[in-house]
């Protein structure tokens, strides 16, 4: 028997149109990747060559782009825009929602003979003024000026998106309010990577690299999400409104054979890989790499990585027309860090590098002793800087969803450590423990092998995937970032704490110079190896090879002083002691302002996020799953009736006993939850000032209650029959996508 709502209709591939080139045939990717952007390449058809070069500068190394120049590009987009169907343009921004916002404005005006016109100012391209107050501001903005505005990034171009019937120009920008607070998530980064410039450029002319005048972040985030049938979603509330299910039982295979890992991509969602990255191409976002995860359902993308404004951008427009191609595959696309308990979450690896204005990777130990010089310093600075500013890297990815995968036995943990790999944890040993005096530094790199590194650490072998941090051969790999986050924000709080680290490396490099009037710019070999031993000492706590899963690692860590925050609110209080956030001033890249506003605004975002949760899991139980206990126990009943007339021996008793004391569990629980909601969100728990107490009462006191609802309601899963049970279940969800 099939009740109505377990009848899900079912979908095949669907083919889309390919790009078609001039001649009619299909596209190469090589022709049509990046038409929708206004690149370089675009400009150059439109605009003067001098005009051209004054943007490739600023996009390179940021700065200003005046008036005049605003109006002729301004009018180049348009008409670059328009020619290509789009009528509309819009200020994309990153408000601290998490996804991105974009108000639309047609290109439609009036000329004084009031004939329709198509009209784009330098003016409303350099600025719009949304409709701030609705957006999440931490209280930076007093009601009585709820203003703030959205202003073009000219560092990220601009780019069309095509919707089914219409095209739009978007405007790549950041949000801030008139006093110059970051209302949103970009803006912090791009004054990190200013920072970062400035700091490494100086380490670099004290090492004698006085050619670089650069330095730019890069970024390569592999993007993991789950593929669910999108019939299947609709039936669920909590995949509906939280992104992930709040209650559901385990199925009978869950991951334990590792046959979904890089095994056969299914035709449905190859047709989808296909149809994205067509989308992603025409955006000019490379992406490279497709590959089935670990669980069931669960896919990876992954892009080259390219300067870290664009790879963040570039991502958050892939989880954009990520979820919309999924949908016209028939699919929910969940990039939630935990949408199914007992299977793995996703995340999203930030691949994050240092390049100098010569093309140089500074990660990349090179082959000549002074270039494992440079690297070693560099990579001894990012240790520094994740060393002293630790638990706000750990804030920095602190979500509700991601409070799943960290600190909750999955990878990788919440304490923040650095995995280096064998070969280079043994150099930073010797380095630390060596004594070097009398030997030349060039001496002891050939001595060390420093120039191995890169080939042994490139093995994929000597990978540790349980580690936060993980240096992959020429980068590290900030693994701990959650699969929805936006990847600018994490970015730029790792930028911010490496650039601190490049702080106190430079000041210890300068104490090396030697004094007189002939003092030197340049520190020796020697002298910078003094520093690197120095460095190598202050950060060996936080360096670990071990697996990070274990007890062992939490008493480890907590013996060695590491934090070791188990959920956000615990994690976000760091942003209310002034001597852990002061690199964020010190560095420009949040006010202090701004490091308040974030605390409120993140805190709200946790409660209200764990609230539509909980509600969800009493509302699925209370109208469905408790009616679903009650229906099967009253057949139950009346089968044990049946049986005592007609003297029957049957199981009626023992299962009606069974299902009663189950259902009867899940209605206490229920209360119990319900109950412990009330208590927690009366009277003004909710406002600003109370807001850090909700959220630990939340999670310490109201999340233990789900998890035992949610108990309660997985075994009365498995006891009322199938086709009673409401709601897709986890096998339907996970498997039999073809
Ligand atoms: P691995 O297997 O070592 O992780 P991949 O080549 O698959 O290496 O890289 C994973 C991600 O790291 C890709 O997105 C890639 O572009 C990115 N990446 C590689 N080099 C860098 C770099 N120098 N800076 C930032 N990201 C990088
Ligand atoms: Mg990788």
């Amino acid at each position: 028997m099939t009740t109505p709502e377990k009848s899900y209709s079912a979908v095949s591939v669907r083919t889309f149109e390919r790009p078609r080139n001039t001649a009619g045939n299909p596209a190469r990717v090589l022709e049509y990747f990046g038409s929708n952007v206004f690149d370089l390449k675009a400009m150059s058809k439109r605009l003067a060559a001098q005009d051209v070069e004054t943007i490739a500068r600023v996009m390179k190394f940021g700065g200003k782009i005046d008036a005049s120049l605003a109006e002729r590009i301004a009018s180049a987009v348009k008409e670059w825009s328009v020619e290509k169907g789009a009528s509309h343009y819009c200020h994309w921004f990153q408000p601290q929602t998490g996804t991105a916002a974009e108000k639309h404005d047609a290109f439609l005006w009036f000329d004084k003979q009031g004939n329709p016109i198509e009209r784009f100012t330098g003016g409303e391209l350099l600025q719009s003024e949304p409709d701030a107050s609705s957006f999440p501001s931490g209280g930076l903005r007093a009601t009585f000026e709820a203003r703030g505005y959205t202003g073009w990034d000219p560092s990220s171009p601009m780019f069309i998106i095509e919707a089914e019937n219409g095209k739009t120009l978007y405007i790549p920008s950041v949000f801030i309010s008139y006093h110059g607070d970051a209302l949103d998530f970009k803006t912090p980064l791009l004054r990190s990577n200013e920072a970062l410039s400035k700091e490494a450029t100086r380490t670099l002319h004290l090492l004698g690299e006085k050619d670089v005048n650069a330095v730019t972040t890069t970024v390569g985030p592999e993007q993991e999400f789950f593929l669910i049938d999108k019939a299947k979603g609709l039936a669920r509330p909590d995949i509906m409104l939280a992104g992930r299910t709040v209650l559901g039982r385990s199925p009978a295979k869950g991951q334990e054979l590792e046959d979904h890992y890089f095994g056969h991509i299914p035709s449905r969602v190859q047709a989808f890989f296909s149809e994205l990255e067509t989308e992603a191409y025409k955006l000019g976002i490379p992406v490279k790499t497709r590959h089935n995860e670990v669980a069931p359902h669960q896919f990876e993308l992954a892009p080259i990585f390219e300067g870290s404004n664009i790879a963040s951008d570039h991502n958050q427009l892939v989880m954009k027309i990520l979820r919309q191609v999924a949908a016209r595959h028939g699919f929910i696309a969940l990039l939630h860090e935990k949408p199914f308990a007992g299977v793995n979450g996703s995340g999203k690896h930030v691949n994050w590098s240092l390049t100098d204005s010569t093309g140089r990777n500074l990660l990349d130990p090179g082959h000549t002793p002074h270039e494992n010089i440079v690297f070693l310093t560099f990579l001894c600075a990012t240790l520094q800087g994740i060393t002293d500013n630790a638990d706000v890297l750990r804030a920095s990815i602190a979500t509700s969803g991601n409070d799943h995968r960290l600190g909750a036995n999955e990878a990788p943990p919440a304490i923040i450590s650095a995995f280096l790999g064998n070969t280079l944890d043994k150099i930073l040993n010797a380095i630390e423990s060596g004594d070097m005096r009398n030997v030349s530094a060039e001496k002891v790199m050939i001595d060390l092998g420093v120039s191995q590194l890169q080939h042994v650490a490139k093995d994929n072998t000597d990978r540790n995937r349980t580690s936060p941090f993980a240096f992959t051969g020429n980068k590290f790999e900030f693994r701990a970032v959650g699969s929805s986050a936006p990847v600018n924000y994490p970015t730029a709080i790792l930028n911010a704490a490496v650039v601190d680290g490049l702080m106190k490396v430079n000041a210890l490099l300068e104490s090396k110079l030697g004094g007189g009037s002939s003092r030197s710019t340049v520190v020796s070999p020697e002298g910078i190896l003094e520093v690197l031993r120095e460095v190598a000492r202050a950060t060996k706590k936080i360096r670990f090879e071990g697996n990070g899963y274990g007890q062992e690692w939490q008493d480890e860590a907590a013996a060695r002083g590491l934090s070791n925050f188990p959920n956000t609110p615990a994690a976000l209080a760091v942003f209310a002691d002034k001597d852990k956030t002061r690199f964020l001033r010190d560095t420009k890249v949040l006010s202090g302002g701004d490091v308040e506003a974030r605390l409120s605004v993140q805190l709200e975002r946790y409660v209200k996020q764990r609230l539509i949760e909980v509600n969800c899991a009493i509302e699925m139980t209370r109208s469905a799953i408790l009616p679903a206990g009650v229906r099967y126990l009253r057949e139950l009943m009346q089968l044990l009736r049946d049986t005592n007339d007609l003297g029957i021996t049957s199981p009626a008793k023992r299962l009606a006993t069974h299902t009663g004391e189950v259902t009867n569990r899940v209605e206490t629980t229920l209360t119990a939850l319900t109950t412990s909601l009330e208590k927690i969100t009366a009277g003004d728990a909710l406002e600003h000032e109370h807001i850090m107490g909700t959220a630990t009462a939340i999670a310490s006191q109201l999340l233990p209650k789900m998890d035992e609802l949610r108990e309660a309601v997985d075994l009365l899963e498995s006891i009322v029959p199938a086709a009673q049970w409401p709601y897709p279940k986890y096998t339907e969800m996970l498997f039999g996508i073809e």
